[in-house]
């Protein structure tokens, strides 16, 4: 077992070490998509205040479960934690999770943003909404995702393409709200209405408004927020031209996801993840979470960043986010029959 972990970690060092006192007990292995400098501060406070020391492998988040997938029940992995709830229940899908219970994540993290049998437990909230250049689009044209599919937005989106989760679990929503005849017509529209083929990541859409290659991005929010806060003046400059808009707002809500964790099938340290889990969701973690992802915190009480809250309060779609994952292979019919790229 030590040498497999150690061919895994090339060059992780921390995780060499912690494999010895893994096995003796007192540790917790995380496979982790998300990057090391969004998670590692608060991996160390939990080995401060328990004792259990964290041994973190960081990976692309489809790479890293299909590694689950393949070592099985020899997975050092006792805690996997990704973004997007069709990864997490497509991981609940592939067997390499198992359920918890436990009520201080069933108080902390509400009910539509966990899977219902406690395979996993949504640990930060990220909406999608719709994005505008301020100087070209006034938004009170703007009201729906639905809406974007009408012809006044013909050649003047842009949106990532369909092989993004992201996109997947939005159309996954739709299917939910409005059924698969409505939504392959609106999909037809949308795709009409693009400014350009589908290419990039979320910020690269929203580069695309403030550059005017198109007039609307989807987008999630966090990437706004991002740019805002970049190093880079270029980028700061960029996102100050686009805007937020809260889609669906006198309907459903605006679409929202999550980041989230769920304890592996085979955890060998069972005990020390769901603590893990727990310490992930408390007060303490839930502030740092949201404000250093600029996302929202799963756990209500707790008030989002100062830029964060700029973009105002919204409604969020209530849909339960383990539902997305249902539909998500319907999804990517729709979205290819559609011609979304
Ligand atoms: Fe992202």
């Amino acid at each position: 077992m030590t040498a497999k972990i150690l061919r895994w970690t090339l060059g992780v060092l921390a995780l060499a070490a912690g494999a010895a006192s893994a096995a003796g007990g007192d540790a917790v292995n995380v496979y982790s998509a998300r990057k090391e400098a969004l998670i590692k501060p608060l991996l160390d406070r939990f080995s401060e205040q328990t004792g259990v020391e964290v041994n973190l492998i960081t990976g692309a988040a489809d790479a890293l479960l299909k590694r689950l997938e393949s070592e099985g029940r020899n997975t050092p992995a006792d805690l996997f934690i990704t973004v997007d709830a069709g990864r997490l229940h497509r991981a609940k899908r592939a067997g390499v999770l198992q359920p918890v219970r436990s009520s201080a994540l069933e108080a902390a993290v509400p009910a539509s943003y966990r899977d219902p049998q406690g395979y996993w437990f949504g640990l930060s909230l990220r909406a999608r909404p719709i994005m505008y250049g301020k100087d070209r689009v006034d938004p009170a044209e703007l009201t729906t995702y639905e809406a974007l599919a009408d012809e006044r937005w013909r050649r003047r989106i842009c949106v990532r393409s369909s092989d993004n989760i992201y996109n997947q679990s939005l159309v996954a929503a739709m299917l939910i709200a409005n059924g698969p005849d409505h939504t392959q017509a609106w999909a037809r529209g949308l795709v009409e209405n693009f400014a350009r083929a589908p290419k990039g990541g979320d910020r690269d859409q929203i580069k695309a408004v403030a550059a005017g290659q198109c007039d609307i991005a989807i987008a999630n929010s966090y990437y706004l927020g991002q740019m805002l806060t970049d190093d880079d003046e270029v980028q700061r400059e960029a996102a100050r031209k686009v805007a937020i808009l809260w889609p669906n707002q006198a309907g459903r809500g605006a679409h929202v996801n999550v980041s989230g964790a769920g304890v592996t099938a085979a955890a060998a340290h069972r005990e020390q993840a769901v603590a893990l889990l727990e310490f992930l969701a408390s007060e303490e973690a839930q502030q740092w979470y949201a404000d250093v992802n600029i996302e929202y915190p799963v756990r209500q009480g707790i008030g989002p960043s100062a830029i964060v809250a700029e973009w105002g309060r919204f409604k969020a779609d209530a849909v339960n986010l383990d539902q997305l994952g249902e539909y998500n292979a319907e999804a990517v019919k729709v979205m290819d029959r559609a011609g979304w790229k």
